[in-house]
């Protein structure tokens, strides 16, 4: 059944009112579509409404929302514990646990109560979109809509491509998108798809620097300095180290960890406790009540112990020589996308680091800012790289084509 396109979506039903279930019915209210958010936790269902009303007075409070329109946003939003209330969907979002089983269930479910013609999408972000798409008895309406966090704020969603979905699915995904005020950028079925595929690279850079003899608060100053609103440690203290950390674990487990060595530092600081801002120390150490990052020699000590099971000795490292590691960690991870046909352009590489990962605006990009630098000598300085450590610094064919071009995209 080609549809999806037959009419405007005028309701949405959202599965899972976790953290991102609650902000992608914020962002759906806020376009005028009504939302069915279901949950199948009814204490789930009540926290979100709490967090949706806190939004909404938020804005008011701001002066971007009337009160009136306030409480309209918090109206559209009918909850639901029971999958019965999506029969009336022209689209369906899942946004439950990370969980391959439990995904497909909800899959079978929405196939069994939405309608022949709405359009069925995923907002996982490292599960196999192929695999939930054949779980649902249309997989050519089926599609994953990757929103970032918080869902209601964020501009960037990844509309991931399946190997069955249709033109027409994908078209009217992108439009979907647009009509919520988002920046949609179509990518391929990969593990991590874009954005978090490279920040893999990136973090797995930042973090080899920090075994190498930069510390944390070193790397994520010079990573600042360069542009980035945050560095990628503090990143991860906010996030939570064991969020990657299970990530990592569970890449692991299904045979997709990444064909090059990365670090086990997270693993340490995980293993001590130390889990980020949530529990008071990650990278760095917080007051209570506070995040501002503070300096802790018991990190210090983590890391140093890391170095030595490691088995490398520390040196001096600069501020430049970190920055152009970790930045053309993105590049060559973001040419290999491209080379895969992950991405369709450096264009859209760069759309996604600036809109989704705080890459600097004035930069362009990672691959904009590789083509200001000159691709020839970006090539020459991985190449370099590679010489020490092939497996991850392999210059990426598209780079390669690209550097006797002087440029990525094609004119
Ligand atoms: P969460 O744990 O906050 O919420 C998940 C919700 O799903 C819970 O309320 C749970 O009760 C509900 N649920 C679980 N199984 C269900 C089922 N069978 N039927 C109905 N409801 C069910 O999770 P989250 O952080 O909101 O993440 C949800 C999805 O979004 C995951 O796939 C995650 O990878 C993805 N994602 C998360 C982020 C993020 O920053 N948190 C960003 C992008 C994508």
């Amino acid at each position: 059944m080609e549809a999806t396109t037959e009419r405007e979506p005028r309701t949405a039903g959202i599965v899972g009112a976790g953290t991102m279930g609650a902000g992608i019915a914020l962002a759906f209210a806020g376009a005028g579509i009504d939302v069915m958010l279901v949950d199948a936790d009814a204490a789930a269902l009540e926290r979100a409404r709490g967090t949706i009303a806190a939004a909404c007075d938020a804005q008011v409070a701001r002066g971007k929302l009337t009160a009136g329109e306030a409480s309209a946003r918090v109206a559209r939003i009918v909850r639901a514990t029971d999958f019965a209330a999506l029969a009336p969907v022209d689209v369906a979002i899942e946004a439950v646990f990370e969980d391959m089983a439990v995904k497909c269930d909800v899959f079978v479910r929405l196939g069994e109560v939405c309608r022949p013609a709405a359009m069925l999408a995923t907002n996982t972000s490292s599960l196999d979109v192929d695999a939930i798409a054949r779980a649902a008895p249309h997989p050519e309406r089926t599609l994953g809509l990757h929103f970032f966090s918080p869902a209601h704020v964020m501009r960037l969603v990844e509309v991931v491509r399946g190997a069955a979905t249709s033109a027409a699915t994908l078209d009217a995904a992108v439009a979907l998108a647009r009509r919520l005020g988002k920046i949609p950028v179509v990518v391929g079925n990969a593990d991590g798809f874009v954005g978090n595929r490279m920040l893999l690279a990136y973090k797995r850079e930042a973090e080899f620097a920090v075994l190498a003899g930069a510390t944390p608060a070193r790397v994520d100053a010079a990573l600042q300095a360069f542009g980035f609103a945050m560095g990628p440690f503090a990143v991860s203290d906010l996030a939570g180290i064991d969020v990657g950390w299970r990530a990592k674990r569970e890449r692991i487990a299904r045979g997709a960890a990444p064909p090059f060595a990365v670090s086990d530092l997270p693993d340490a600081f995980v293993a001590a406790g130390r889990l980020g801002q949530k529990s008071g120390a990650g990278y760095y150490r917080y007051e209570p009540g506070s995040r501002t990052p503070l300096a802790d020699p018991a990190a210090d000590a983590l890391v140093a112990a890391e170095r030595a099971r490691a088995g490398t000795r520390p040196r001096a490292m600069g501020d430049e020589e970190i920055v152009e590691r970790c930045v053309l960690a993105l590049v060559n991870e973001g040419a290999r996308l491209l080379s895969a046909g992950i991405a369709a352009s450096a264009a859209d590489v760069d759309t996604i680091w600036v809109n989704g990962y705080g890459f600097p605006r004035d930069r362009g990009g990672p691959m904009r800012y590789a083509e200001s630098l000159g691709l020839a000598p970006v090539l020459a300085r991985i190449e370099a790289f590679a010489r020490e450590d092939p497996a991850f610094w392999t210059p990426a064919p598209a780079l390669t084509a690209a550097a006797a071009r002087g440029r990525f995209d094609p004119a």
